[in-house]
């Protein structure tokens, strides 16, 4: 009621409020815990080809096991670790990572699966990690800078400094390739399309959600498609969970998809075994016939 509003004027902090702030400063406090004890893991969700039917790509996506509380999702965890800075520590850690992923399953498969590391702006802007260092670190594991691709996000776009746009440019001189996630949620100006050149260009599963024939989403995704095609971008679709929204897609001429309908990020042991060993088999089995 307005009385009780008027009363609570200058009550800014309540004790909702400071239970919030209390639960945050703890929140801080673990996770600078989870950063020194390791308590982070890289899932990964596959991204598959609508052409061959194949899994081709796969997005690393951090979870983090708290000691106490399970599972803590990144949506709750990331804008703190932005905020705080430790997204520098936590982003290195994450590449480093799926850069050790992507030599093992080239070295003991021989797969060329590419791994999307999605990166903050805050990362961008940092000016601690060079981008020489990303690389030598993929040189000195032997991994083809094809099989990393960094996912950017359109407020990075924004940026008006310089070395975002060098830094990365630089990436892309290296061979990396560079998706641009959640497309239609952010600040999606057409100019950014044409000053920065991208690879692909993820269609947010907000667009993806309520997709059925005929409707105003539809439009907007086949419109996308076509736009993204023009400018030599491929397009993966985000969020598919249903056979109409991937067929709906297919049609639509998108090129990857990516959503539980396929599977949920996975841990590498569990990614490896439904989407590389049951791949690698049948190939080891004709070589054992022939030989
Ligand atoms: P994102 O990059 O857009 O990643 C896709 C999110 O959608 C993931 O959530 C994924 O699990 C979820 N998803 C995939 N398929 C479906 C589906 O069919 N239906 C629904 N409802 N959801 C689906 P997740 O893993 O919770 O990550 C959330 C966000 O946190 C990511 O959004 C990304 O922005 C951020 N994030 C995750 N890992 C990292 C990381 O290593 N570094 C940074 N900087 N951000 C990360
Ligand atoms: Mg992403
Ligand atoms: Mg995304
Ligand atoms: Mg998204």
């Amino acid at each position: 009621s307005a009385k009780a509003h008027g009363r609570n004027r200058f009550n800014y902090f309540t004790p909702a409020m400071q239970n919030d702030a209390q639960k945050r400063m703890q929140l801080v406090q673990d996770l600078k815990n989870a950063v020194l004890q390791g308590q982070f893991e890289l899932y990964y969700q596959p991204i598959i080809e609508f052409s061959t039917d194949r899994v081709v790509k796969a997005e690393a996506l951090i979870r983090w096991k708290h000691p106490t509380m399970g599972f803590v999702p990144p949506a709750e965890f990331i804008p703190i670790a932005e905020e705080t800075g430790m997204i520098i520590e936590i982003g290195n850690w994450v590449f480093a990572e799926a850069v050790a992923q992507s030599a093992k399953w080239k070295k003991q498969f021989n797969m060329d699966i590419q791994i999307s590391i999605n990166k903050s702006p805050i990362q961008f802007r940092d000016e601690t990690t060079d981008v020489n260092d990303w690389l030598s670190q993929m040189a000195e594991l032997q991994v083809d800078a094809k099989n990393i691709c960094i996912e950017i996000t359109e407020g990075l776009l924004l940026e008006k400094e310089q070395n975002v746009e060098a830094k990365l440019l630089a990436y892309r001189d290296a061979g990396l390739e560079v998706s641009l996630d959640d497309f239609g949620t952010g600040y999606s100006s057409l100019s950014y399309l044409r000053k920065f050149s991208i690879d692909y260009l993820k269609i947010d599963k907000s667009f993806v959600n309520n997709l059925t024939p005929d409707s105003n989403d539809l439009s907007l995704c086949e419109a996308i498609i076509v736009m993204a095609h023009k400018l030599g971008i491929k397009v993966i679709a985000e969020g598919i969970e249903t056979e109409q929204q991937r067929n709906l897609l297919e049609f639509a001429g998108c090129d990857y998809g990516q959503g539980y309908l396929f599977s949920p990020a996975l841990c590498s042991d569990e990614f490896e075994q439904q989407f590389i060993r049951s791949v690698i088999k049948p190939m080891l089995l004709t070589d054992l016939v022939t030989h």
